[in-house]
């Protein structure tokens, strides 16, 4: 069940119905005052919306004052072990104390923390790591390890409510996203308070961003959690706040910026989809409106299934359409594309997202489009083989029949990013 109960961080509300949080953690040495503003004012920029800092030493207590008065987002002090330094993070301002009671040296000691924190009016993320479990929860992880999680976040929850202390959100995480989907489940059946997800050292950018979509996603499509940190193996902190980004967009639980929709291209493609795409992409981050912009590498399909967007080209080897909502806006040559489709989207954004369609030039481009669908008319594209599929899939019939008889697409991967060889276009 999603959390009931909600929290402030500074002034970013958590759980209780309140948008799904984006946070992340910085990686530079807090103490570094310079170089950890900088990183967090980049996080900043790409829509972190919370920061945690990590304070194992006097020096970072020291310089997180000075952070947390110049950021913009409001800052949690990340405590292991030292009980004193949660102490002295509350009264440096931390909007916030991240602590794993099983390792800051006894119930005794949290209470010290917690009865401070109340003092000041400070919340706590109580977070639970499958590598650090309480000692009497050992025998139950080798045998369950989601229920020896679950035990020990209960179990940290109860000390907190015998403390008479309730301004907390809790964190279970583990490397194996199987058992961190499951443990979350289960704990979100048995708490209200908010809960923060994450997969912990999930990996590169690559391996992390697709494990932390799957295990995220998965908690995140059932209602369950409040604030989310993609982990990655890398030293720009904001490629983690981009992921999360991408995942709660992917959901529709967040709107930040233009959606971009772009076709897998295939052997129909004659230009240079793979730049256009990153170009655009580039572009688009100087936008703030969620309008949707797609590109096709091709105009057999007419519009097609980018007809909703609200914006998109599709292209060919000498020329290609700009098109808006579902109709075209004006043929331009390819090597124009991509500036005359930002010159539309500027346009459009400054009437208010209205779009002026020129009659004839929209006409001259809707048959542009007409006569590429009629020359491939007998194509199976992607996207046709996918509806037919859903055609015949719900008359009932085999739809892997004649399958073998389909044009194949000759693959090579021997260019590191963006291979050619073997496509119909040359990059210039
Ligand atoms: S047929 Fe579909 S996948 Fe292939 S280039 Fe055209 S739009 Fe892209």
């Amino acid at each position: 069940m999603a959390s009931k109960r909600q929290i402030w961080v500074g002034d970013v509300p958590i759980g209780g119905g309140a948008p799904v949080v984006v946070q992340s953690m910085t990686k530079t040495e807090t103490a570094n005052k310079q170089a950890t503003i900088d990183q967090i004012n980049r996080m900043h920029e790409a829509g972190c919306e919370i920061v945690r800092c990590a304070v194992p030493r006097d020096d970072d207590v020291v310089a997180l004052k000075e952070i947390i008065a110049v950021s913009p987002v409001p800052i949690i002090a990340d405590i292991h072990f030292n009980h004193t330094l949660a102490l002295k993070a509350i009264d440096a301002g931390a909007h916030a104390i991240r602590l794993n009671p099983g390792n800051i040296g006894g119930a005794d000691k949290v209470a010290e923390v917690v009865a401070r924190a109340k003092e000041k009016g400070v919340p706590m993320r109580i977070g639970v790591n499958s590598g650090s479990l309480p000692k009497h929860l050992h025998e139950l992880e080798k045998k369950n390890s989601v229920e020896a999680l679950v035990t020990a976040a209960t179990e940290f929850v109860a000390l907190m409510e015998s403390l008479d202390y309730e301004d907390f959100k809790v964190s279970i995480k583990s490397t194996n996203v199987p058992n961190t989907i499951a443990s979350n489940r289960l704990l979100s059946e048995k708490i209200d308070y908010p809960l923060h997800l994450g997969i912990t050292e999930s990996g590169t950018k690559w391996s992390g961003s697709l494990k932390s979509s799957v295990g995220l996603g998965t908690l995140l499509a059932d209602g369950i959690g409040d604030t989310i940190r993609i982990s990655l193996s890398t030293f720009h902190a904001e490629e983690e706040v981009k992921v999360a980004w991408e995942i709660l967009k992917a959901l529709q639980l967040r709107e930040k910026g233009p959606v971009l929709i772009a076709c897998p291209t295939c052997g129909r493609l004659q230009f240079d989809m793979d730049t256009v795409v990153a170009e655009i992409e580039q572009r688009l981050e100087a936008y703030e409106e969620p309008i949707e912009v797609a590109v096709l590498g091709c105009a057999v399909n007419g519009i097609g299934e980018a007809a909703a967007a609200d914006f998109g080209i599709a292209g060919a080897k000498n020329e290609g359409v700009i098109f808006a909502q579902g109709k075209a806006l004006r043929k331009v040559p390819t090597p124009q594309l991509v500036d005359q489709l930002f010159v539309e989207i500027d346009k459009s954004l400054e009437r208010g997202g209205e779009v002026e369609f020129d009659e004839a030039q929209s006409a001259e481009g809707m048959e542009f489009i007409r006569k590429i669908e009629e020359e491939n008319a007998g194509d199976l594209t992607p996207e046709k083989l996918a509806a037919l599929e859903a055609e015949k899939a719900n008359e009932g019939e085999d739809i892997t029949a004649g399958l073998a008889e389909l044009p194949q697409v000759k693959v090579q991967l021997d260019e590191s990013i963006s291979p050619q060889a073997g496509r119909r276009f040359a990059r210039n």
